[in-house]
């Protein structure tokens, strides 16, 4: 069963001062999710967890996590830019890009951050810029190829990915950078996208750290990080059994010490890259039901739509809903739950089992604070939501306003448009 982190009567008293949609972010379970990531991996001397911008590009969430002693991943120009005016410094800045343009390896290097190539060529490609110096410290990201399987479940296809590079690539990789003058070398891999089991970062680790002894037998090289990057992911259903953190640190844990310690290396440090895992259950979308229809199905006729959160459209992906104040009613009724783009895929859910809804309900989608805002768009020029932290005291402060049909006119130079 999956429970909102507000009730009935606190969402009446935030849609009296916010109008709906809007999504909203519980201060206090963020907290508490960075806190026990930091205590699963405090055996590591160096673990830092490096909050993948994508997920929550949102300023204030940023700074909670920073607090928290995060890091950030950036994957472009404005995300670090964003990261910059946020306050965090370039040496908490992992630039984790592809198929990237020189400028951003240009300013990802100006302000500091460790910058993780995606591809062999891009070596070559950074030698051939006139003003690009090669940092101290660099990253290279594998793909094993094949199928990441765990037992006989085939957890992702790494063969049909366009991210990272071979075995082979890695390593020459290495020897070049060793010869074009940088000193400390990461590695990262990103294998399986939203995993819920506590063995994919355990399995991850197990196969990077041997790959590491590899490395150091090859090129002399001893990794300064291994960067396991993002991928635990979150009981998006509610028969799904939440990720035990604690658990997959001591997973990690019993890998580095089977595979590195044995071996004599006791300083590699762990990075993290999660998004989804950090975030995504500590926000909802709150939206209102506008219309009731019914033809050959039921449907229920939200405020929000498929621009303020996208997976279900995008990737037939399943959010569990809540009415508020129905909680403990039966699931009676069978409906369609649908935002209002002419479109017929903007559904937050199909043929969902719910309890009987009326005209003016609030209901609670679960399970958006990552992945959710930061995916919008502006489709038949629907405006994005405003976004609310539920801050620790209790109290909800708007972190970003929202649109204004003058935002969606900004960039139409040339045009008076009066609004
Ligand atoms: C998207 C992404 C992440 C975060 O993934 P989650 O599934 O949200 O944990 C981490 N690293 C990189 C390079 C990514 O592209």
């Amino acid at each position: 069963m999956k429970v909102p982190f507000v009730t009935k009567a606190e969402l009446d008293q935030l849609t009296a001062e916010f109008p709906t949609p809007f999504h909203l972010y519980d201060e206090r379970g963020i907290r508490q999710k960075a806190r026990a990531l930091q205590a699963a991996f405090a055996w590591n001397e160096g673990f830092k967890e490096y909050f993948a911008v994508k997920a929550t590009p949102t300023p204030a969430i940023l700074k909670i996590l920073h607090e928290e002693g995060c890091g950030v991943d950036c994957a472009s120009y404005v995300e670090l830019l964003l990261s910059q005016k946020t306050g965090f410094d370039g040496s908490e800045m992992m630039f984790s890009s592809n198929d990237t343009p020189a400028e951003e390896f240009k300013f990802a290097k100006e302000i500091g951050a460790t910058i993780n190539l995606d591809a062999y060529e891009h070596i070559q490609f950074l030698e051939t810029l006139s003003d690009f110096e090669f940092p101290e410290t660099m990253s290279l990201r594998y793909n094993p190829g094949g199928v990441f399987a765990m037992g006989t479940k085939i957890m992702d296809n790494p063969e049909e990915s366009k991210f990272g590079m071979t075995k082979a690539q890695l390593i020459q990789g290495f020897k070049d950078l060793q010869n074009l003058g940088v000193k400390k070398f990461g590695m990262h891999s990103f294998l399986a996208s939203n995993t819920v089991t506590n063995d994919y970062y355990p399995k991850l680790a197990h196969q990077l750290f041997e790959l590491a002894l590899e490395i150091r037998q090859e090129t002399g090289i001893t990794l300064d990080f291994i960067n396991l990057s993002g991928g635990i992911g979150v009981n998006y259903r509610p028969e799904e059994e939440a990720n035990d953190i604690a658990k997959i640190g001591q997973g990690v844990q019993k890998a580095y010490q089977e595979v590195l310690s044995a071996n004599g290396i006791e300083n590699l440090k762990i990075y993290t890259e999660l998004g989804r895992f950090m975030l995504a259950p500590h926000g909802h979308l709150i939206t209102r039901v506008l219309h009731l229809k019914e033809t050959y199905r039921k449907y229920v006729g939200v405020d929000a739509s498929a621009v303020n959160l996208m997976r279900p459209a995008f990737y037939d992906a399943y959010h569990h809903i809540t009415v508020a104040g129905k909680e403990n009613e039966k699931a009676t009724e069978i409906y369609d739950v649908t935002g209002s783009l002419c479109e017929n895929n903007d559904k937050f859910a199909k043929q969902r089992a719910l309890p009987e809804i009326q005209e003016g309900d609030l209901l609670v989608i679960h399970d958006t604070g990552a992945h959710g805002f930061s995916m919008g768009y502006q489709y038949n020029a629907k405006l994005r939501s405003a976004e609310i932290l539920l801050q620790e005291n209790g109290e909800a402060r708007l972190i970003r306003r929202a649109e204004k049909p003058s935002d969606y006119f900004a960039t139409l130079d040339g045009f008076d448009f009066i609004c």
